[in-house]
């Protein structure tokens, strides 16, 4: 059965719609949830997380090749093959979002969640790139980390490797001009740098992405609109908004990752001591699931208003689990965000809140 929203839900929901300031995005990554939220109503992607597309039998052996490689030339055989296969993912989404907007995250992942485990991975990894398994092991080594949340993650790796960013630059840039010839409506990439802490980090990859795009558009004979943001998801760059919106045309609170740092609690072992924390109300309610409005809210607040000093008319919206959140997007109405983006199921209710809010402003 494919959910899709009728009868007088659909009318509540359409009531809703006529009231609501701020759009509503999925989070979404694959065509069967960028269409199943699009039936639940959703107006575009605000944050789909290129990570999940390289944990695939076919393609993680290619990620670690490229990271594990020798050199220069070894990690350029690795994205050769994965270049085809991106194009393929984006030229999906594209297609199924039909000329709404799309942010696409270039690649996220903490770095360990990429290296072979086990002698039976090395063992394939050798066989297939031909490295002995000896390199292999010591480049895996020199990668190990002991806290990869805090640690080789995001930009840093766009930075360390620009040779992924470029690959995925080429493949949503390439991806999109398909789309725009064969449908004739342009796709309009938002392309999103994760993890970005200074204005530097984001200088150096917009000027990758430009670069790819000119590249790309060279070749094709054919130019797009397409915009470059980051993430908000570093008390730092909370901090210095005003100065990273120099760079990036938009912002999105990443609420997942600024909660982690800001209360210095780790989002996968949280639940451990948090339902305590919750029951004796030392916390009011767990702040992964509804924003931390006094704290990790002052962050979102203070975000956007050095943004939209720097920069009045940067986009600004939140992508991270909050976003379906109704106590938080109540929030995010108050801050004035342009958008909320929720996971495909939460789509409809966070168009019921964002009505409520916005009647309640
Ligand atoms: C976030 O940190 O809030 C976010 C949306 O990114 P991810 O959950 O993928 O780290
Ligand atoms: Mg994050």
């Amino acid at each position: 059965i494919e959910p899709e929203l009728v009868g007088d839900f659909a009318t509540l929901m359409e009531w809703a719609d006529a009231k609501r300031r701020m759009k509503v995005r999925t989070n979404a990554e694959t065509p069967a949830d960028c269409k199943m939220a699009r039936q639940f109503g959703a107006e575009g992607i605000g944050l789909c997380r290129t990570e999940h597309m390289f944990f695939d039998a076919g393609r993680i052996s290619s990620v670690r090749q490229m990271i594990l490689a020798e050199d220069k030339k070894g990690r350029e055989t690795a994205l050769a093959k994965l270049l085809p296969e991106q194009r393929s993912d984006f030229k999906a989404i594209f297609t199924e979002m039909a000329g709404l907007p799309v942010t696409i995250r270039l690649l996220d992942p903490p770095l360990h969640e990429f290296l072979p485990q086990g002698d039976a991975e090395f063992e394939e990894l050798a066989e297939i790139t031909g490295y002995g398994i000896d390199h292999l092991r010591r480049r895996a080594d020199e990668l190990h980390e002991f806290n990869p949340m805090l640690g080789h993650r995001g930009c840093r790796l766009g930075i360390t490797f620009p040779e992924i960013y470029e690959m995925q630059a080429q493949a949503i840039f390439e991806a999109a001009i398909e789309v725009a010839v064969e449908s004739g409506e342009a796709p309009v990439p938002e392309i999103m740098i994760p993890l970005v802490a200074t204005k530097r980090e984001l200088e150096i990859l917009k000027a990758l992405v430009d670069k790819i795009a000119g590249e790309v558009f060279d070749a094709k004979g054919k130019t797009l609109e397409y915009l470059v943001g980051t993430m908000i998801e570093l008390p730092r760059a909370a901090l210095m908004a005003g100065e990273i919106a120099e760079e990036g045309a938009f912002f999105s609170f990443g609420t997942n990752d600024l909660t982690q740092t800001t209360l210095g609690v780790s989002r996968d072992d949280a639940a451990r001591f948090l339902n305590p924390y919750v029951e004796q109300g030392i916390y009011p309610r767990d702040p992964f699931v509804s924003l931390d409005i006094e704290g990790v809210g002052q962050l979102v607040e203070l975000g956007a208003e050095r943004g939209r000093a720097t920069r009045p008319d940067i986009k600004l919206g939140i992508c991270g689990e909050h976003g379906g959140d109704p106590a938080s997007i109540a929030f995010c109405e108050k801050v004035g965000l342009d958008y909320v983006s929720a996971s495909p199921y939460r789509v409809p209710i966070a168009r019921l809140a964002a009505a409520q809010a916005a009647l309640k402003a």
